[in-house]
């Protein structure tokens, strides 16, 4: 059936202290429906934001009639179980969102115990043991996070008359819904202006490390090979044509993995000393985003044959080849 009908885009955009600059996102208006892509934080600052967008359009919450979601991270789901509570409505989301979003006791350990034994593999100590002990207290310290609501997993390759398509790395359960006609992109947090977006470690459902760099460069690429015209991002300036800032990243994440390269060479060997030297005073600050930084980048050397690895009482070393 050919799409001629237009969608109408009204963004909401939140402010935020935090590097992030905004938390966006986006009311989509079709025929009958209005769909609410993204569901922000779970605050008032977000809630106002979409009461404004909602009002100053002659929308209310009522309106709504249906929530998709581009991944489960806390920043583009907040809102859900509010506005479900008010007006039950259906959320659609990646079926890789479920478990994370419904917290599920089962996965939420396997995921603990994959972080445990991968800061051990990568020699981390004190550090990691201290971050695992704070994922452990978030399993109860975290728990109105969880979604009440039910949600449906999205299947196929079109949802209520988008494009869906995945974009792995920066979260397994990333996908992003593309208006085809106009070219217009919901790329979650693939993509965004001001600040390179992060392919967090996670485990996959069996508790298997996947390879969120590899991943990542590639949703990079199949985006760029999109030649979108519109780019609607999670966080920030909504981007006119992005092709050359998705180069730029790509080239950027190249340079890194050639300077991880370069000091494997000279002999730092885990993946914790390695960190150390990288990121310096930020490898404490900010522990387990420097980790998944450097582990997606020792995963990509190794998955294009430039490093080997060693497993010496628990702890793997790596080399050049
Ligand atoms: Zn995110």
């Amino acid at each position: 059936m050919k799409n001629n009908k237009k969608f109408k885009i009204y963004p909401i955009i939140a402010p935020s202290a935090l590097s992030l600059k905004s938390i966006n996102f986006y009311l989509v208006k079709r025929d009958e429906s209005l769909t609410l892509v993204d569901a922000g934080m779970n605050d008032d600052v977000c809630w106002n934001a979409l009461q404004q967008t909602l009002k100053e359009n002659g929308f209310t919450v009522g309106d709504i009639t249906g929530i998709l979601l581009t991944h489960h991270h806390g920043d583009h789901i907040g809102l859900v179980n509010r506005i479900t509570e008010l007006h039950p409505i259906p959320v659609y989301a990646h079926s890789k969102s479920v478990p994370r979003l419904k917290r599920e006791p089962d996965f939420l350990n396997m995921r603990i115990e994959f972080y445990k034994q991968l800061y051990l593999e990568m020699g981390c100590g004190k550090l990691g043991d201290k971050q695992v002990a704070y994922l452990f207290n978030a399993v109860d310290n975290n728990k109105d996070q969880k979604l009440n609501c039910d949600i449906i997993a999205i299947t196929g390759k079109q949802w209520l008359n988008f494009d869906v398509i995945e974009f792995p790395g920066h979260a397994p359960d990333q996908i992003a819904f593309l208006d085809r006609k106009e070219k217009r992109l919901f790329s979650g947090d693939l993509l965004i202006e001001h600040i390179s977006s992060n392919a967090l470690i996670e485990p996959d459902e069996n508790g298997n490390r996947m390879l969120t760099l590899v991943d990542h460069i590639d949703s990079l690429k199949r985006c760029l090979a999109l030649q979108v015209n519109l780019l609607l991002p999670g966080h920030g300036n909504i981007m006119k044509q992005p092709g050359p800032l998705i180069e730029k990243r790509l080239n950027s994440i190249e340079r890194k993995s050639q300077k991880i390269l370069s000091l494997i060479e000279s002999g730092i060997s885990t993946g914790n000393e390695l960190a150390k030297e990288l990121y310096k005073q930020k490898y404490i600050s900010e522990f387990p985003l420097v980790m998944s930084e450097i582990i997606g980048h020792l995963d990509y050397l190794e998955y294009q044959g430039k490093v080997k690895k060693q497993l010496i009482e628990y702890v793997v070393y790596y080399q050049t080849k």
